[in-house]
């Protein structure tokens, strides 16, 4: 029997967007001559006109960062600058309704998602992160743990706030002031939160945030009076920014793609396998770093698999993200679209065979239906390289080492799922992947605590948890003199 569902679409009244967004300087909102839009992906309707940072911006942001660090942040204690944390992790709380309104808007995932994760996690990040503040020489990082600086730090646009709150928590924490550029299509939970920062009275100066494209971001990760450089982003900028800073002896962690193996054995409690391949993927139509993107199942139950992923799909809805009910929101921008429906055409023409979810696409707007390919290779491209939409690759193996020489031949190194009833076996393949995070009978789930982060081109540098202090501490940031 199949439910029909009426629609329950969150309000938006909520939120007051104002037509034109300014830069966040030394506490205070900035205009630009030059200005360009936000867009709704679900609608393509104008949300906003975001400033663009020119060099001159840029240099104010990291001034204003360099005088509150020497004047102020530096020489607060720990246990001053954890209360500016917690009360910016209170007014997270209270606004929570707010801030996944305009995430679902501006980004055009499903409500359900920033309501119930995206939200949740950022101010559970800054909980977390103030706790340390005054506690960082019991993090086992030196006795006398000592900030960097000035950081500058530049995130995508598939988690904007939880990107946000991954780079900016640990940052303060450990004493550092920061600027922080959203990603172009993305900016504006940034700019509430940098109203955050002012109802929360954070000194002038500690967090700026200032928007733009990649220029903008290269202008920061090059400024010369900046200490360390955090970014999350794609490999080929990853690459770029590296090449930059070499020899400049500035911190650099970065945080890049990936190509998650999600494995399900033949003795894993399949339902709940399905479930897990359904979230590893769907989740946030696929636009995430870690997602189980190659499904490798055991040969003996792929038929089975596959055929319980296929009616699962089939009830997935996608829509209008602001309704309560929808599983599959937009795609973020045209351009994501276009990747997306470029590398999945490059499966048709290799030989794989393509199966689509029959879901009807609303007329405006960026939308990829859920898709599946079976019969890849580890030769096709779609085995190899990230899509960041909602497709998914199969391939099959019939013994462990099958399963983890295929796991991990890619060039890429973040995550990866394991599915069986046997603790010894997915204990023997946990220590053999080389990824920087293996799930074990889930997929996605994220923790304040835990640390993230990848091995190979997946980057380097770890977020969350008591490691992602290191990168913000003397001593322990990587530097970047080579
Ligand atoms: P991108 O790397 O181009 O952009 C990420 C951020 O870097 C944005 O804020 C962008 O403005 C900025 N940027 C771009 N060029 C820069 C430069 N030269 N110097 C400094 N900053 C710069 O990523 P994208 O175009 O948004 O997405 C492309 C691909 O990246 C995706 O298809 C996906 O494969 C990958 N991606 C990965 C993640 C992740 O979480 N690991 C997130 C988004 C995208």
């Amino acid at each position: 029997m199949m439910f029909e569902y009426a629609p329950a679409p969150e309000s938006t009244s909520i939120v007051t967007i104002s037509p034109q967004q300014g830069l966040f300087i030394n506490g205070e909102f900035v205009a630009s001559e030059r200005n360009f839009e936000s867009i709704n992906p679900a609608t393509e309707a104008v949300l906003s006109l975001v400033a663009e940072a020119d060099e001159a911006a840029v240099d104010a942001a990291v001034k204003a960062a360099r005088v509150a660090y020497t004047k102020v942040w530096s020489r607060m204690s720990g246990s001053e600058r954890a209360k500016y944390l917690f009360r910016i992790a209170r007014i997270i709380q209270e606004r929570a309704r707010e801030l996944a309104v305009l995430e679902s808007l501006d980004n055009g995932k499903p409500i359900r998602e920033s309501r119930d994760v995206d939200i949740p996690l950022v101010a559970a990040h800054f909980f977390y992160y103030a706790g340390w503040a005054d506690k960082l020489e019991y993090a086992g990082l030196g006795t006398e743990p000592k900030a960097l600086g000035v950081v500058g730090q530049v995130i995508p646009w598939n988690f904007p706030l939880l990107m946000l709150a991954w780079k900016i928590a640990p940052a303060l924490a450990a004493g550092n002031t920061v600027v922080l550029k959203p990603a172009e299509t993305t900016s504006l939970t940034a700019l509430m939160f940098a109203e955050i920062c002012q109802q929360a009275e954070l000194p002038p100066g500690v967090v700026n945030i200032i928007t733009g494209a990649g220029e903008t971001g290269r202008l920061l990760v090059e400024h010369p009076d900046v200490n360390k450089v955090a970014f999350t982003g794609s490999t080929a900028v990853g690459r770029s920014i590296q090449r930059a800073l070499a020899g400049s002896g500035k911190g650099l962690s970065l945080e890049l793609g990936g190509k998650a193996a999600n494995i399900v054995f033949e003795d894993a409690a399949l339902d709940q396998a399905v479930e897990g391949i359904v979230n590893g993927i769907f989740f946030n139509q696929g636009q995430v770093c870690c997602a189980g993107s190659r499904l490798l199942v055991q040969e003996s139950v792929a038929e089975e698999v596959i055929h319980a992923l296929k009616r699962r799909l089939g009830t997935l809805r996608l829509g209008d993200p602001l309704d309560k009910n929808t599983d599959i929101g937009a795609i973020n921008s045209r351009v994501q679209l276009e990747r997306i429906t470029e590398l999945a055409a490059v499966g048709d023409a290799e030989g794989a065979e393509r199966w689509t979810a029959d879901c009807a696409l609303p007329e405006a707007g960026f939308w990829f239906a859920p898709t599946i390919f079976t019969n890849v290779t580890q030769a096709h491209r779609i085995a190899r390289e990230e899509i960041f939409g909602p497709v998914l690759s199969v391939l099959t193996f019939r013994t462990p080492e099958e399963a983890l020489e295929k796991a991990n031949n890619t060039p890429y190194g973040l995550s990866a799922g394991i599915w069986s009833e046997k603790g010894s076996r997915i204990l023997w393949m946990a220590n053999r992947l080389r990824a920087g995070v293996v799930w074990a009978n889930t997929f996605n789930r994220f923790d304040p605590a835990s640390p993230f982060g990848g091995y190979k081109e997946s980057g380097f540098g770890r977020e969350g948890g008591v490691h992602g202090l290191a990168p913000y501490l003397q001593g322990h940031a990587k530097g970047v003199s080579a």
